[in-house]
């Protein structure tokens, strides 16, 4: 695994399946900026091999992706592990961890999680505006959306490291759809951290890029592509499951396992709520089915003017 330097004491390593940054706190001891997924193997070995331990991991957020290497570098460096509150409360249990990826079944969950449940040392509250490990300080910015509680963070060399507020023009470019939470506060998210005067952004899926507004013009226009998209096929009142059907073939989406349908439906379930929470669909129940409407006028949607304050 390559290591790569960005500015100052900030550096990133180039993880198989993530871009994962760290600082450099002196003396052998560095802070990791989450800790990848189940691809990102040997992370530890890197560390152990320059001589250098872990003494923390900011974690951005929840997501199996970004904590997979929590446990191992606890037990190897005694790091210490931080992360947002309420993201933190649902690593503690198999029952918060279905809160956390609903509706995927708890059979899963069970197989999945078993050996994966850890708490958190240090906790990262909704207002807090920065935590400091070793007399270094981390700005903290609150950008919830992506999941329920996602922070982002400034290293002292002003680096910014997005998690997965932003991902990168390539993924943008190959992702049929990418998984939010709440979409509504994604987007204030991602304008929020674009304004910030970063001197550069690290997208965990994945690079580092000098342009915050460029990044965050290119991931609204994504999503508002998808929204398009929804609206497209809703040529008619339809079913949930009938929307589903028509993205999945549309699209060209695979349900090939329990997990991947369950995250596919999780995905989509959250642009159907984004075109209730922004009044461009209505919902009716009829004979026990609640059905969707589009709202006349509603694709006539001016995304340019969303881009311009940033
Ligand atoms: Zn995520």
């Amino acid at each position: 695994m390559e290591r790569i330097h960005i500015k100052g004491d900030t550096w990133y390593l180039d993880a198989p399946r993530a871009t994962i940054p760290f600082y450099k706190l002196g003396d052998g001891a560095v802070v990791l900026l989450d800790s990848g997924s189940e691809g990102d193997t040997g992370i530890v070995e890197h560390f152990q091999a320059h001589g250098e331990r872990v003494a923390a991991v900011l974690n951005s957020h929840g997501h199996l992706d970004h904590v997979h290497s929590n446990v191992p570098l606890r037990e190897a460096f005694g790091a210490e592990i931080w992360m947002p509150k309420l993201e933190a409360a649902m690593q503690e249990s198999l029952l918060g961890l279905k809160a956390e990826y609903d509706p995927i079944n708890y059979h899963i969950i069970q197989q999945v999680f078993a050996d994966a449940l850890f708490s958190a040392d240090h906790l990262i509250g909704v207002d807090q505006t920065s935590v400091t490990v070793g007399g270094a300080t981390f700005r903290v910015i609150q950008t919830p959306g992506h999941s329920v509680s996602h922070v982002a963070f400034v290293t002292p060399d002003n680096v910014c490291y997005a998690g997965d507020v932003f991902s990168s023009p390539d993924l943008l470019s190959r992702a049929r759809v990418l998984y939010t939470f709440c979409y509504a506060e994604d987007l204030k998210s991602k304008k929020r951290l674009a304004r910030e005067q970063c001197d550069c952004f690290v997208v965990a899926h994945r690079g580092v890029f000098s342009d915050g507004a460029e990044l965050a013009r290119a991931n609204i226009r994504y999503l508002y592509e998808r929204v398009e998209l929804m609206l497209k096929y809703m040529d008619r009142p339809m079913s949930r499951e009938e929307i589903y059907r028509a993205l999945f073939l549309g699209l060209g989406l695979h349900g090939g396992s329990p997990w991947k349908e369950s995250n596919t439906v999780n995905m989509l379930g959250s642009l159907i709520e984004f075109l209730q929470t922004t009044r461009r669909v209505t919902t009716e129940c009829r004979d026990g089915v609640f059905v969707y409407t589009k709202v006349p006028g509603a694709e006539q949607w001016d995304i340019e003017s969303e881009l311009l304050d940033l």
